[in-house]
């Protein structure tokens, strides 16, 4: 028997396709191969086992073989594990949109707007009827009309058992009702075929279904006389609830595709004509209970409006892929069954996460005024690309793009962003669907940096924690999120991550105007350390002869206490950025995320505007810039308040940025509006 410990170089660690590529790799030996990670140990020959061990970037792990071609087995693996480019790219990599709980989401620029199928533009429709509810806002866009009520039909067992005669004959059955469906999923014309994201993930689940774990053990069972259907049915459970057990949001995000195909595999083999989403003759939203990737992977999307969804959440592949088709989506919305069953028609905001149901004629033609109202607003915004706006009184306000992802650059560029406010890099590791490494890093912060240099480029270090978790950083189960261990407070006790990070923005410094902001920040003390590790790196650096500036270093105003202590905070940052979104929900003591507070959770409140007004004060006082870009930021109505306070940049999503310079344009001095 030979051993070695070795440490996981593997860029993604061992997660999904490079798992499947590594278990492939050890079925060429005759050895039995085991992989080690703390005391768990796992068939390295299986590739869910592979998964299910959780093995990252950077850990250090035990290969373990025991046979005749044991040498050359350790010596292969080992040197799979060690290299950081062992694995192609990982599906994320390949220029999928990025998805945050706000719903960052760019349609392909060739995708041509619906009837009924709202543009993408982030605007919001004020609720326009008491009965919205509201679910996680996962793909941007209004739309209004039928529903198509995707209900999942029980798949009821003729049969448990056969006798031991039929067991061939069920296990071909098995094999057939495998492959057609896999081929139906790829078929071309299948939505996930045509994008990226959707084709990798379907090649990753199609290699573990014909894996071991999920073929190998059904024909185990089939083998013990357990009817096909049967046997699919409890392997496909099991090992749902297996990736459901795992911390990662991204690997148990993979428990519904694994469900989507189980049932889909069932159907055939119990001869049940499955709905399927490929058969939508009108256009329609989808009101499902619950969707898969498989699910869309048949979808006529040509016919698909809006999709609404009682499960899944932001970081679903459902959201992924709406995001990649351009179609407005709500998942998680909070609706029992028996009323989705008799929706007929429903309206949607993918952006606010509200949804209509049933609404009124007054309410479909208000929505379908606003659809075209924005289609003709944003062509006859275009004049305004190379405005620089300003006030009457000649103040000059900078209009500036929400960023979380390179795919949105030509869409900032386009609408003449005056740089980057705000640039969400959580979206990267989630994209990534892991840590992005340094270089990675660097690589985009550089990219951005010399795409709108001289204008400013704000990156803000990692908000992890609250709705957004990440995947490859394990974040602890918290009574209050929201209140909890993110944004500063986690990355200051995560040098591993925070440092990388922090050396990519100085690198990318040296390229361009790159800022560097703070989210979440409540203590003089987060700036103060943050500027130490900086001026530690920043000599590293300079020790080590890589090319690098001192960024300029500000903080986002979200909480209280950073309002309460401005004036002491704006000695130590070299500008703020007010977060309207999380400024709200703190001072308002309104979670925002819980649908039934929405009415308190207005950024126009008096108490709100009051944490602005001595923000803004306090800014003026120590002579630095004040922005905002929170949501509220490309607000029509809230533009005017905002600058009348003081604020010297606006930093909102691309689509928003044309009207935006409208209103600043439009503005009457104050006194006289
Ligand atoms: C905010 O809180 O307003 C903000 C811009 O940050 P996020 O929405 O990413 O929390
Ligand atoms: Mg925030």
């Amino acid at each position: 028997m030979l051993e070695a410990q070795v440490i996981v170089k593997v860029r993604e660690g061992l997660h999904a396709r490079p798992a499947v590529q590594f278990a492939k790799l050890a079925r060429e030996f005759d050895s039995a191969l085991k992989i080690g990670r703390g005391d768990t140990w796992a068939d390295a020959k299986s590739a869910v086992k592979l998964i299910l061990l959780g093995v990252k970037h950077d850990n250090q792990i035990m290969l373990r073989a025991e046979g005749e071609d044991e040498r050359e087995a350790i010596d292969r693996l080992t040197r799979f594990l060690s290299d950081a480019g062992a694995m192609a790219q990982g599906a994320a990599d390949q220029g999928a949109p990025a998805v945050n709980g706000h719903g960052t989401a760019n349609r392909p620029s060739d995708a041509q707007p619906m009837p009924g199928h709202g543009l993408w533009a982030p605007d919001t429709v004020a609720p326009m009827s008491a009965s919205a509810l509201r679910g996680v806002p996962a793909s941007e866009g209004l739309a209004f009309g039928s529903a198509l009520v995707y209900l999942r039909e029980e798949l009821a067992v003729d049969r448990q058992f056969v006798q031991q005669h039929e067991i061939a004959g069920e296990s071909t059955r098995f094999a057939a009702a495998l492959e057609s469906t896999l081929t139906a999923l790829a078929e071309p014309g299948g939505g996930a075929a045509q994008c990226a994201m959707g084709s990798e993930i379907l090649e990753a689940i199609a290699q573990i279904a014909r894996g071991d774990d999920y073929a190998g053990a059904i024909g185990d069972l089939i083998a013990a006389k357990w009817s096909a259907a049967a046997a699919t049915l409890k392997c496909g459970q099991d090992l749902a609830f297996a990736f459901e057990s795992l911390t990662d949001e991204y690997l148990r995000s993979r428990a519904d595709d694994i469900r989507g195909l189980t049932r889909a595999i069932a159907a055939v083999l119990l001869g049940k004509q499955q709905r399927s989403l490929r058969d939508i003759g009108a256009p329609s939203i989808i009101l499902a209970d619950e969707l898969s990737a498989p699910d869309l992977a048949r979808a006529n999307w040509r016919n698909i409006l809006g999709i609404v969804c009682l499960s899944g959440s932001a970081t679903s592949h459902v959201a992924i892929i709406a995001c990649a088709h351009g179609i407005p989506a709500v998942l998680g919305l909070p609706l029992d069954k028996e009323r989705l069953r008799s929706v007929s028609r429903l309206s949607m905001d993918g952006s606010s996460g509200d949804v209509w149901l049933d609404p009124s004629d007054e309410h479909e033609n208000e929505m379908s005024r606003r659809i075209d109202a924005q289609r003709e607003q944003q062509s006859g915004l275009l004049a305004y690309r190379h405005v620089e706006p300003g006030t009457r009184d000649g103040r000059k306000i900078q209009v500036a793009a929400n960023m979380g992802s390179l795919s949105e650059l030509e869409a900032a560029q386009q609408a003449g962003a005056m740089g980057v406010g705000l640039f969400r890099t959580e979206l990267l590791f989630m994209e990534r669907q892991r840590v992005p490494t340094e270089d990675e890093q660097y690589e985009v912060y550089a990219r951005l940096a010399r795409a709108f240099n001289p204008w400013s480029v704000i990156i803000r270090t990692l908000d992890a924690g609250g709705d957004k978790p990440l995947p490859g950083i394990r974040l602890p189960k918290e009574e209050n999120p929201f209140l909890g261990w993110r944004g500063i407070r986690m990355s200051l006790d995560c040098p591993e991550v925070f440092e990388p990070q922090l050396r990519a923005l100085l690198r990318a410094a040296a390229r361009g105007n790159l800022c560097v902001m703070l989210p979440m920040v409540a203590d003089l003390e987060e700036i103060r350390r943050t500027k130490a590790i900086i001026g530690r790196l920043a000599a590293e650096l300079t020790g080590a002869g890589i090319p690098h500036a001192i960024p300029k270093l500000g903080i986002m105003i979200e909480t209280p206490a950073a309002v309460l202590t401005a004036d002491l905070l704006a000695q130590e940052a070299d500008f703020f950025s007010i977060g309207t979104n999380d400024l709200t929900q703190y001072i308002m003591a309104a979670d925002r995320m819980n649908p039934r507070l929405a009415s308190l959770h207005k950024t126009g409140h008096p108490a709100v505007i009051q944490a602005i007004r001595l923000v803004c004060e306090a800014a003026k006082r120590a002579s630095i810039s004040v922005g905002v870009c929170g949501e509220a930021a490309s607000k029509p109505h809230m533009i005017p308040i905002f600058v009348n306070l003081g604020v010297d940049e606006l930093s909102m999503s691309p689509n928003s940025i044309l009207r935006a310079k409208k209103v600043v344009m439009e503005m009457q001095p104050p006194g006289e509006g």
